[in-house]
Protein backbone atom coordinates (compact mmCIF):
# COMPACT_ATOMS: atom_id res chain seq x y z
CA UNK A 1 0.00 0.00 0.00
CA UNK A 2 0.71 3.54 -0.36
CA UNK A 3 1.76 5.87 2.67
CA UNK A 4 -0.38 9.02 1.03
CA UNK A 5 -3.22 6.58 1.24
CA UNK A 6 -2.97 5.94 4.88
CA UNK A 7 -3.83 10.12 5.96
CA UNK A 8 0.17 10.95 6.47
CA UNK A 9 0.98 14.35 7.39
CA UNK A 10 4.27 15.66 9.47
CA UNK A 11 4.41 16.66 12.91
CA UNK A 12 5.96 19.82 14.10
CA UNK A 13 6.04 21.51 17.19
CA UNK A 14 6.25 24.68 19.05
CA UNK A 15 5.28 28.13 17.47
CA UNK A 16 2.91 30.96 18.02
CA UNK A 17 1.29 30.64 22.07
CA UNK A 18 3.72 27.40 22.90
CA UNK A 19 5.84 27.68 26.12
CA UNK A 20 8.07 25.77 28.19
CA UNK A 21 9.17 26.43 31.58
CA UNK A 22 7.73 30.12 30.46
CA UNK A 23 9.23 30.87 27.51
CA UNK A 24 7.98 30.86 24.11
CA UNK A 25 9.43 27.58 22.15
CA UNK A 26 10.13 28.24 19.01
CA UNK A 27 7.96 26.57 15.77
CA UNK A 28 9.74 23.34 14.35
CA UNK A 29 8.75 21.71 11.09
CA UNK A 30 8.61 18.37 9.92
CA UNK A 31 9.99 16.16 13.11
CA UNK A 32 8.12 13.12 12.57
CA UNK A 33 5.25 11.16 10.73
CA UNK A 34 2.10 10.49 11.72
CA UNK A 35 0.04 8.04 9.97
CA UNK A 36 -2.80 5.16 10.18
CA UNK A 37 -1.46 2.09 11.28
CA UNK A 38 -1.47 -0.72 8.34
CA UNK A 39 -2.51 -3.31 10.19
CA UNK A 40 -5.79 -1.75 9.76
CA UNK A 41 -7.40 -2.34 12.93
CA UNK A 42 -5.78 0.10 15.15
CA UNK A 43 -8.07 3.41 16.06
CA UNK A 44 -5.04 5.58 16.81
CA UNK A 45 -2.54 6.83 14.59
CA UNK A 46 0.88 6.20 14.50
CA UNK A 47 4.21 8.61 15.02
CA UNK A 48 7.41 7.99 13.66
CA UNK A 49 10.16 10.71 14.95
CA UNK A 50 12.97 11.64 12.51
CA UNK A 51 16.84 11.81 13.34
CA UNK A 52 16.74 14.64 10.57
CA UNK A 53 14.26 16.74 10.89
CA UNK A 54 12.63 18.16 7.43
CA UNK A 55 13.49 21.21 8.67
CA UNK A 56 17.62 20.86 8.90
CA UNK A 57 17.58 21.25 12.93
CA UNK A 58 18.38 18.54 15.43
CA UNK A 59 15.53 15.33 16.25
CA UNK A 60 13.07 16.14 19.67
CA UNK A 61 13.45 13.96 22.14
CA UNK A 62 17.07 12.46 20.91
CA UNK A 63 16.65 10.04 23.99
CA UNK A 64 14.14 7.76 22.00
CA UNK A 65 13.65 5.98 18.74
CA UNK A 66 14.64 8.20 15.78
CA UNK A 67 14.46 6.62 11.75
CA UNK A 68 16.54 7.96 9.25
CA UNK A 69 14.56 9.78 6.56
CA UNK A 70 15.21 10.22 2.83
CA UNK A 71 13.30 11.50 0.76
CA UNK A 72 10.96 14.87 2.11
CA UNK A 73 7.65 13.72 0.83
CA UNK A 74 4.82 11.02 1.39
CA UNK A 75 5.36 10.20 -2.03
CA UNK A 76 8.94 9.45 -1.83
CA UNK A 77 9.72 8.53 1.69
CA UNK A 78 12.30 6.16 3.09
CA UNK A 79 12.50 5.41 6.46
CA UNK A 80 15.02 3.06 7.74
CA UNK A 81 15.32 0.38 10.16
CA UNK A 82 12.07 -1.24 9.75
CA UNK A 83 9.37 0.03 12.00
CA UNK A 84 8.10 -2.26 14.72
CA UNK A 85 4.36 -1.01 16.94
CA UNK A 86 5.48 -2.88 19.67
CA UNK A 87 3.29 -4.94 21.25
CA UNK A 88 4.99 -4.43 25.20
CA UNK A 89 4.34 -0.44 24.48
CA UNK A 90 0.81 -0.70 23.49
CA UNK A 91 1.52 -1.43 19.98
CA UNK A 92 -0.65 -3.98 17.83
CA UNK A 93 2.65 -5.64 16.52
CA UNK A 94 2.67 -4.80 12.85
CA UNK A 95 6.47 -4.68 11.71
CA UNK A 96 7.22 -3.27 8.01
CA UNK A 97 8.98 -0.35 6.16
CA UNK A 98 8.58 2.67 4.55
CA UNK A 99 10.43 2.84 1.21
CA UNK A 100 10.10 5.04 -1.52
CA UNK A 101 6.21 6.00 -0.33
CA UNK A 102 5.42 2.48 -0.61
CA UNK A 103 4.20 0.84 2.83
CA UNK A 104 5.19 -3.12 3.28
CA UNK A 105 4.99 -5.38 6.17
CA UNK A 106 7.02 -8.13 6.98
ZN1 LIG B 1 -1.94 -1.50 14.10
Amino acid sequence: MRLVDLNPYWVGHGGEGVTQDGKPVPRREGLGLAYDCPCGKCETGRFVAFRNPLDGGLPIHPDRALWDRTGDTFETLTLTPSILHTPGKGGCGWHGYITNGEVTSC
